[in-house]
């Protein structure tokens, strides 16, 4: 069986709903499940009795936007809790946040010749946690550019004209939110930070001290040579090597349950909610 600590529902930027996610999951043999929408425990709820009736093991979980000076941090928190205090409180406040940086965003595209409505964006997101990807689906809506993709690469990726970097929490006090909401911290993607490997050895090191639980290594777009350098680094610093798919949508080059090759081990939810507690 295949356990996925990394996915996302329309409480976010993801497809399905959440109680389908759970239902698609468990079609292709997960039976460890972890939500973790941007900025949002919406799903977690919604996806429970999904859960109860497909034998999966939901874990409830969030992807926090962190703030970081190029590039994009994500920070994952897995909790026993389907409600953890006090993150679940904070979290209208970072839909206020995320709200106040799509508008720059849009405001931007405006400024480069590029009109959206606000309005058009919002309204997209169906009141789920807002992001890149719904402008960039307004920008395909107003014929802009034929498709996601292009809506990234010319306006909205990292660094792009129209990229506003997050307004999230700074690392440290995401994971302290974690931790105190008595969850674990894991490292997301750690080959989106921008860092070369010089640099990235000491700033997992300082965040292995701040106490984060657990980094990404088991992710299907890896390379061995990735892989094998993700785990030396959580071998180095005592966190656990975790992973998922991060799947988003049907078009999703992968699935629930692709964790690469080695695929994510079983016990690793159990490993991080011990690490987190010790
Ligand atoms: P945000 O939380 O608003 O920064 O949006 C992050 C999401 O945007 C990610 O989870 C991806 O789904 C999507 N994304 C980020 N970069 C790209 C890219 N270059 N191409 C397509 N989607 C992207
Ligand atoms: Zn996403
Ligand atoms: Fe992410
Ligand atoms: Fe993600």
């Amino acid at each position: 069986m295949a356990h996925d600590l990394h996915t996302h529902t329309n409480r976010s930027d993801g497809e399905n709903a959440p109680g389908d996610l759970v239902m698609y999951a468990a079609t292709r043999g997960v039976d460890v499940l972890a939500i973790t929408d941007h900025d949002t425990m919406a799903g977690v709820p919604a996806a429970d009795p999904a859960g109860k009736v497909s034998g999966v093991r939901v874990i409830p979980g969030i992807e926090l936007s962190i703030r970081v000076p190029h590039g994009s941090m994500h920070l994952l928190g897995y909790f026993s809790d389907l409600a953890p205090q006090p993150l679940t409180g904070l979290l209208a406040g970072f839909a206020e946040t995320r709200e106040e940086r799509a508008r720059e965003m849009v405001d931007r595209l405006n400024d480069l010749g590029v009109p959206v409505g606000w309005d058009e964006v919002r309204d997209g997101a169906a009141g789920a946690a807002l992001g890149r990807p719904h402008i960039a689906d307004a920008l395909v809506r107003a014929g802009h550019v034929p498709d996601r993709r292009a809506a990234f690469d010319l306006y909205l990726g990292d660094g792009r004209p129209a990229y506003v970097a997050s307004h999230g929490l700074e690392v440290d006090e995401g994971i302290t939110l974690v931790r105190e909401s008595g969850g674990a911290a894991v490292l997301a993607h750690p080959g989106t930070l921008g860092l070369d490997r010089a640099h990235l050895d000491p700033f997992v090191g300082r965040l292995a001290r701040a106490g984060l639980a657990g980094i990404e290594v088991h992710r299907p777009e890896h390379s061995p040579d990735q892989f094998a350098a993700y785990a030396t680094l959580a071998q180095r610093y005592g966190l656990v090597p975790s992973g998922g798919s991060d799947y988003h949508r049907s078009t999703s080059p992968y699935h629930p349950g692709d964790t690469g090759d080695p695929p994510l081990p079983g016990h690793t939810i159990d490993r991080l909610m011990a690490a987190a507690l010790g």
